[in-house]
């Protein structure tokens, strides 16, 4: 299983990533949850993303691309992969096709989340995550046991700076510019799948475990 998710911010992605990957035993490669992480950590790589991740642009495509493919390249990812949130431009895609060609495998499925803009902002702006362990939840849509605090370790939930909605407006203002593009990219190679994603979780898990395998 070689996929590749995209799709606006807060379309899913991330969720249904962790589900298939947990199903299929297949590695995720989120650069958000990377890039966060190095935030949290504090070492070279957070500080250089910082700025542009709290104001809703993209980080500079080298560094993305430096991460991926290290990750793709590690023999974790000899099964396969799923690859959330890379690429998100042009650069990034085509870079992709390269490391990919270089260790002699390719992209299975590109499957392209659909939304509506509106949904997206109150999607967003509900979502809590855990500052210890990142699992995420909702607070409509996938609430935890006890208010505020996580289900799987018990840190706290907390609201990502780049999940405000002043932040979201900017960041779907980017994707459309920078990685709306790719959705042409991808069909023109009949990779592209199209998925109905303002639905509940578990259906859009069924729907997308029905034709990824
Ligand atoms: P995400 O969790 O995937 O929505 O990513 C959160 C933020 O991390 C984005 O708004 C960007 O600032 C940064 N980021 C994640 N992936 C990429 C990427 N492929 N290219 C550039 N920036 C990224």
């Amino acid at each position: 299983m070689r996929l590749i998710l995209l799709g606006a911010p807060g379309a899913g992605k991330g969720t249904q990533a962790k589900k298939l990957s947990e199903k299929y035993g297949i590695p995720r490669i989120s650069t958000g949850d990377i890039l966060r992480e190095a935030m949290q950590k504090g070492t070279a790589l957070g500080l250089k993303a910082k700025s542009y991740m709290d104001s809703g642009q993209l980080v500079p495509d080298d560094v993305v691309i430096g991460i991926v493919e290290e990750k793709l390249k590690d023999k974790e990812c000899i099964k396969g992969w799923i690859l959330d949130g890379f690429p998100r431009t042009l650069q990034q895609a085509q870079a992709l096709d390269r490391i990919l060609t270089g260790i002699r495998t390719s992209i299975g499925h590109v499957l392209n989340f659909e939304v509506n803009e509106e949904k997206i902002i109150k999607r967003i702006s509900g979502r809590r995550s855990c500052e210890s362990c990142q699992s995420a939840y909702h607070i409509y849509f996938n609430r935890p046991q006890k208010d505020g605090v996580c289900d799987s370790c018990g840190g706290r939930l907390i609201q990502r700076n780049d999940d405000k909605e002043e932040t979201v407006r900017e960041r779907l203002k980017v994707y459309q510019e920078k990685t709306q593009p790719l959705v042409s990219y991808y069909s023109e190679r009949s990779l592209l799948k199209k998925i109905e994603a303002d639905d509940d979780i578990e259906n859009v898990f069924t729907r997308i475990c029905s034709f990824v395998l």
